[in-house]
């Protein structure tokens, strides 16, 4: 995004990710580019450094403080993205059981599932597939497997625009949860969480790096063909420095933190969460049927707002139009076609305000 406070137009960037950083975090990265340390580059310094070190260990304080994680679990950093993880949490959270549980809820969370089959036999406690993933499925219509060792959902689902209101209930299994779009929008209460896991690009900095929150009595328990880099215990042995660490992904993501943290606590992000969606869901609900949700209410996503227009002539012209003045990245995924907004911490409420009058306004003279 550029500074609003400049006097080009402003470009609100609306991708789903690699997402918005905060205007401070960009203008940051450019003064520090050349010399972060010592007249060196950050993206020359070694990752054994000391002062790289500290650099670690203050972000990992950070997180925690934000997310007031307790002290029973383990903080890791670690490479190939929220995809990984897919392959990472059965090698490590099987512990030689032949079944997990997975609640498929969207695009991400039937990946995960699919992923999943290289691995375990997974068993599918619901989905709603047939319902285009426009909803959670009945909790009175989940069905659990007896010897599953975990269960697995995604809290948010990206491309859709579903949302979890409230964690599953498990009983007799630990809860896994791909946060990967709403780390950060508000408060998480750990107890029945084993891991939760988050890749950077939308809420904490830049792809590269991946945020794991696990229960540290799960660690260990890897099958013997892990790889070392995939491994929790590894991971949290070697302090996420097992091989070169993505030291320029881990300074964004410390610079990102600090921003947050500016703002106030998850409560706050919390509330300008659903200050932001709540605009652009009362233009959708107000308008004569132009703009359409898919997704049943109480379901819809607080940080990824996917709408329809009446015909696919008038969504590219939309497109363009917002586009044109600054309003960028709104088309929805490629499996789903449509508009989306993604709404991430990042997005000024001046950009989801001027969204919302253009949407009006577009209505207005095309509707
Ligand atoms: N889970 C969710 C909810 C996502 O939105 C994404 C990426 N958009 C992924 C997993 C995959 O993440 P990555 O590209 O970091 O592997």
């Amino acid at each position: 995004m550029t500074d609003p406070k400049s006097n080009k137009q402003p470009i609100y960037n609306f991708g789903a990710g690699p997402a918005c950083l905060p205007v401070d975090v960009l203008e940051q990265i450019r003064d520090d580019i050349p010399d972060w340390y010592e007249g060196m580059s950050i993206m020359e310094i070694s990752h054994r450094l000391p002062v790289f070190m500290e650099l670690t260990q203050s972000i990992e304080q950070d997180l925690r403080s934000l997310l007031t994680i307790p002290d029973e679990f383990a903080v890791l950093f670690m490479h190939g993205g929220a995809r990984t993880q897919f392959s990472a949490v059965p090698l490590n959270l099987l512990n030689g059981s032949k079944v997990a549980d997975y609640l498929v809820t969207g695009h991400w969370s039937d990946l995960a599932y699919q992923d999943a089959q290289r691995y375990c036999q997974p068993h599918l406690v619901a989905s709603s597939k047939e319902e285009h993933y426009t909803k959670i499925p009945e909790e009175k219509e989940w069905n659990f497997s007896k010897q599953g060792a975990y269960l697995h959902y995604t809290d948010n689902e990206t491309i859709h625009g579903v949302e979890f209101p409230h964690p599953p209930k498990v009983k007799d299994k630990w809860l896994i949860s791909d946060m990967t779009s709403n780390i950060l929008t508000k408060p998480i209460d750990f107890s029945s969480y084993g891991l939760i896991y988050a890749s950077a690009q939308k809420n904490l900095g830049i792809a590269g790096i991946t945020v794991v929150i696990v229960r540290k009595e799960l660690l260990g328990k890897e099958h013997p063909f892990t790889p070392p880099t995939m491994s929790y215990a590894f991971c949290e042995k070697t302090q996420s420095m097992g091989n070169t660490s993505p030291v320029f992904c881990w300074y964004v993501l410390g610079l990102v933190l600090k921003w947050v943290k500016k703002q106030g606590n998850c409560e706050t992000l919390a509330n300008a969460c659903k200050q932001k969606s709540t605009l652009i869901y009362d233009v959708i609900d107000n308008s004569n049927n132009f703009y359409i949700s898919p997704v049943v209410k109480e379901y819809r996503s607080r940080v990824n707002v996917p709408f329809r227009l009446p015909s696919a002539e008038l969504e590219t012209l939309f497109l363009n139009e917002a586009n044109a003045i600054g309003l960028k990245q709104l088309k929805g995924h490629k499996t789903v076609g449509g508009c989306r907004a993604s709404l991430y911490n990042a997005m000024p409420l001046e950009g989801v305000e001027k969204l919302a009058e253009f949407m009006k306004e577009f209505e207005k003279t095309r509707g």
